[in-house]
Parts: C-alpha cells; sequence; structure tokens
C-alpha cells in the first residue's frame, strides 16, 4: 500500500533516501524539502568552486550527465516532489506530521507522514568572541555561503585572508585562497599542530610544511580573541599579535542540526547528534534520521562519534532508503578515516590518532610510512617533495580579477582524475572499492595508529572489533591492506 514519505532535508542524506526509496516503491509519494533554495548539491566541491576548479555553483548541483538538480529534476525523473525554501517548524509524533513554512510567502502546511526522515545535518560553529557577525566575516556550510565568499573574492574584495582552523576544510580553504587566488594566506590553529584530532603531529608538521610551500602561513597554539574593523573586518587579534586581514574563514567544526528532533521528544545525545540504531531509525521507528544531524558507532573503539561526511550521508541515505521500504538494511558504523591534500600531496587519515586511540584506552604505538605514487620509475615521479605525488602533470590556467594570468598546479580535483588523492572518505567504503582513499593511502605518507591491547576495560561498552584477533603490526601495505577488507564487515563495505 502506498505510503506518505516526508523529508527534511535536501543536501545529501535527504536526496538519496528520497530517490532509493522511489525506485522501491515508485507509487508512494515522497515530498523532500528544504529550508535552502538549492539543493542537492556536494558541499565537498565547496573549496573546489571557491578556488575555480569548479566554475559556476550549477556545478556543484549537476550529476554527472550535466543535469541540475533542482525541483524539475527531481519531479520529472525520479518522481519525488522537492520543495525548497520550505521550513520544517515542528514535528507532531502523536498526529505524524510536520508543520511547514514556505519561506518566500509566510505560508504555513501541515504535510502528513507515515514514515519521516530528518535530514537536518550540520551547521558551522561559530566563535563566541566580538568581531564574529562583521562584514566579511564568513563561515563555510552551504552554497550561498560559498557564493558571498567567491565573490567578494572575484570583486577583488579580498586582499588578506586568515583562516581560523586547520581542519580538513580550513585547509582546503586555504589552498583555494593561496593557491588559485594567490591571496596572502593566514592559517590560525589554537591547537599545537595542523590537522588536530585528525592525524599525528609528525604528518602533521609534512602538511603544513608542504602549504608553506605555496606562502601559506601557520600560526599555531594562537587563540583568536576577537575580530576588528571600522564597519568591516579588518584585521584579527589573538593572544600573541594582530593579522591583517579584509576576509576571515572561520572554520572550526560543525554541529549537528537537532533542535527540531529534540524538540520532538526524540533521542539526542549530550554531543547534540541524534541517537539512532544500525537500521538508522531513532527513538521513534517511523522516524528515520541520517548523516551529519546523528551520532553513529566507531568500530575501532565502540563509541559513539559524530562524523559528519558526505560518503557516510550517502550511505545512510540509501539505508534509509531501502528500510522506509520494508527492507532491513544496516549501517554498522564508520573507521573515521578521512583524505585531504592540496596540488601535489595527500594527507590521508586512517582513522584513530595516537592520542585517540590511547584516551580510548589501547596501549597504541605510531606507525610512519613514507611511499609514493607513481612508482619511483615513472617520468613523473618526484621523490624529492616530501609527501609529494608525482609531479603536476599538466598546468592549469587561471586569471586574477586584474586580468593576469595565474599559472598552477593542478588542484585535487585534478589529481583525482589522475587516481591520486580523495575526498574525506571512510575507509569501509573506498578500500573495498578500490578507488578514492585507496590510492592516497597507498601513496602516503600516512601514518597507521595500531591499536595493540586494551589497556583499560570499560563494563558495557560494545567489544571493539580488535578483540576478535587483534590488528598485528604492520608489514607491508598489502597484507594491512588486505587485513582492513577481511575486518570490516560485508555491509561497511558496499
Ligand atoms: C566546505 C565543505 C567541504 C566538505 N568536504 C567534504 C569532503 O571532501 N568529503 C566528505 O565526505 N564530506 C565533505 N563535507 C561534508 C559534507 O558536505 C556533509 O557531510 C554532507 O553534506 C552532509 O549531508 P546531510 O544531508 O547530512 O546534511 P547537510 O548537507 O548539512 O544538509 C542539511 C540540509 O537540511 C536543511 N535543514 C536544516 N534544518 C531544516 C529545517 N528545519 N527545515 C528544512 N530544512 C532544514 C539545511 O538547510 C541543509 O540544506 C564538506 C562540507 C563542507 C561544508
Amino acid at each position: 500500500m502506498p505510503q506518505n514519505i516526508v523529508i527534511i532535508g535536501a543536501v545529501a542524506l535527504g536526496p538519496k533516501a528520497a530517490c532509493r526509496f522511489k525506485r522501491l516503491e515508485p507509487d508512494s509519494p515522497v515530498i523532500l524539502l528544504d529550508k535552502a533554495s538549492r539543493i542537492a548539491y556536494g558541499g565537498c566541491g565547496i573549496p573546489f568552486y571557491v578556488g575555480g576548479d569548479v566554475a559556476d555553483i550549477a556545478g556543484l548541483q549537476s550529476t554527472a550527465f550535466h543535469m541540475v538538480r533542482n525541483p524539475a529534476f527531481f519531479h520529472d525523473l525520479k518522481g519525488v516532489e522537492a520543495r525548497p525554501d520550505t521550513e520544517a517548524l515542528a514535528i507532531d509524533r502523536a498526529a505524524k506530521t510536520v508543520t511547514v513554512r514556505h519561506l518566500p510567502t509566510g505560508r504555513e502546511e501541515t504535510l502528513a507522514y507515515d514514515q519521516l526522515v530528518i535530514a537536518t545535518g550540520s551547521s558551522p560553529r561559530r566563535l563566541p568572541i566580538p568581531g564574529m557577525d562583521l562584514p566579511g566575516v564568513h563561515t563555510v556550510g552551504n552554497l550561498d555561503e560559498a557564493e558571498a565568499i567567491k565573490n567578494a573574492v572575484a570583486a577583488g574584495k579580498a586582499n588578506a585572508v586568515v583562516v581560523i582552523g586547520s581542519g580538513f576544510i580550513g585547509l582546503e580553504m586555504a589552498v583555494a585562497f593561496a593557491d588559485m587566488w594567490g591571496l596572502p594566506v593566514t592559517v590560525i590553529e589554537v591547537c599545537d599542530q595542523v590537522l588536530p584530532g585528525v592525524t599525528n603531529p609528525s604528518l602533521a608538521g609534512i602538511a603544513r610544511h608542504h602549504m608553506e610551500e605555496k606562502d601559506v602561513v601557520f600560526r599555531l597554539a594562537e587563540q583568536v580573541t576577537r575580530i576588528e574593523g571600522d564597519g568591516k573586518a579588518e584585521r584579527v587579534v589573538t593572544n600573541k599579535g594582530t593579522i591583517e586581514a579584509d576576509l576571515v574563514i572561520v572554520s572550526v567544526g560543525v554541529s549537528p542540526n537537532s533542535t527540531l528532533a529534540k524538540a520532538a521528544g526524540l533521542a539526542v545525545s549530550d554531543r547534540g547528534g541524534i541517537l539512532v540504531d544500525a537500521t538508522m531509525r531513532t527513538s521513534d521507528p517511523a522516524i528515520f534520521a541520517g548523516g551529519d544531524c546523528v551520532e553513529v558507532q566507531n568500530l575501532v573503539t565502540g563509541r559513539p562519534v559524530v562524523l559528519p561526511l558526505g560518503s557516510m550521508a550517502n550511505r545512510q541515505g540509501s539505508i534509509i532508503g531501502d528500510n522506509l521500504a520494508g527492507g532491513d538494511s544496516r549501517f554498522p558504523g564508520v573507521v573515521g578515516s578521512g583524505a585531504c591534500g592540496s596540488s601535489t600531496s595527500a594527507w590521508p587519515a586512517p582513522g584513530l590518532t595516537l592520542e585517540g586511540a590511547r584516551s580510548a584506552g589501547f596501549d597504541a604505538v605510531s606507525t610512519q610510512v613514507m611511499a609514493s605514487e607513481p612508482g619511483p620509475f615513472y617520468p613523473e615521479h618526484a621523490p624529492d617533495v616530501p609527501g609529494a605525488g608525482g609531479r603536476a602533470r599538466h598546468q592549469a590556467g587561471a586569471r586574477r580579477p586584474g586580468g593576469e594570468r595565474l599559472r598552477r598546479r593542478p588542484g585535487r580535483q585534478d589529481q583525482h582524475r589522475g587516481g591520486h588523492a580523495a575526498p574525506p572518505a571512510d575507509l569501509g567504503r573506498r578500500l573495498h572499492r578500490g578507488s578514492g582513499l585507496f590510492p592516497a593511502l597507498r601513496r602516503g605518507p600516512w601514518t597507521f595508529e595500531r591499536p595493540r591491547q586494551r589497556r583499560r576495560q570499560h563494563p558495557g561498552r560494545p567489544q571493539p572489533r580488535h578483540r576478535r584477533g587483534g590488528l598485528r603490526p604492520i608489514v607491508g601495505r598489502g597484507r594491512l591492506l588486505r587485513r582492513l577488507r577481511h575486518r570490516l564487515p560485508r555491509t561497511a563495505a558496499r
């Protein structure tokens, strides 16, 4: 019997769940709503749009066949009713309805559902400091913000950039400004290394050194206290000094958007992630949730974690689509791996850092393997650059607002074509497919923190996977990768 499906949030998980479900149950109506006006885009491509690799913002919404994923696309090709500019205000679980408001007109409506999906994602964290609201200060969370940043740069309004935070997104944005636009960029990081919590200090040092060669300046172990300016951002003040900047990017992590779920009485963790089971059902069996707004299990530590990655959102969307149609697909959890890079280097993070492993109770050691790709016999091999994955294969052109033509090495997207680097992705997916992170892991340099044995016991915590056999010392990349593949459950590696 046809059932009404309502999906709140239409970027990664929402569209995936909608389309998967429609393939299984074409006769059931699906409403996919989002308060934003642009839907179904690849957030991962935002740094490439800002950096110019993707010239048109519609490129981030396009399919491989250059069709823009707009409401007409969803209606005509997928049979899904997509409603942008529509905010979900409240969920009435007893009546099984969602109250929504069409933002341009203010008109409110009540939508009935048989099953509901919450795909409200996450929002960039803001710093509780004076000056956050000055013009010229941006977070990077959606296409509107990306467009505002790119417009400012393209209009020549940005002469000096400060990026606050050196996680994946902060570094990718810094590369975009320095590599493509040739702007002076300073990255300020409160920790004493870049990619904190993502990789270990030695690999982080290589990443930093590599970006310093592109004239990116790093100020580590420094805390931003305020942003100052006369009507717009002009300088960033830290506990150690002042940096002139008319464009400030605040990239200090994200928080799950779980207010709606919490107000509806669904179980939400202290960290703000909606609690779901392996079928992605919330504490209400008629309501699913997934993507950046939920907590999932880390397969190594057995602990819950919020892992805001598009690759995970897509996989969970597919699982939710199955289960909406009565299936029993399961999401087993994550390893927590990722990768990012610049023109000539990739910095994969294969899961826990050494500190992360130790704080999870493992007696862990860290091993670093230096490798390069392509192999040393290739003419393009560039062994002299630490972390280099081979010299650039071609030059990509770009134009600065003044008209001066810039030459630069290919960005990460170019590397993808050459099979080099990968966007942040989870090992479970990437290793199995032999794509994406796989070449990034092969090419290194990378560090694998090996959980050796448990130091402390935590009663009640699910058994970590390594206890059933244990990861052995790394003796070779091939062996490690084979082991990891076998270790991952089939569903994780689909
Ligand atoms: C700059 C950048 C680079 C990234 N790079 C990568 C990468 O390389 N690899 C990777 O895997 N991931 C990357 N990510 C992360 C990835 O984009 C996200 O993990 C993914 O988009 C999450 O999808 P989602 O559907 O869960 O939520 P989101 O993409 O956050 O979408 C949630 C949507 O819900 C809407 N919404 C929220 N509340 C309501 C409401 N009450 N009513 C209606 N609509 C609502 C929001 O407007 C939003 O459009 C990147 C993200 C950014 C910002």
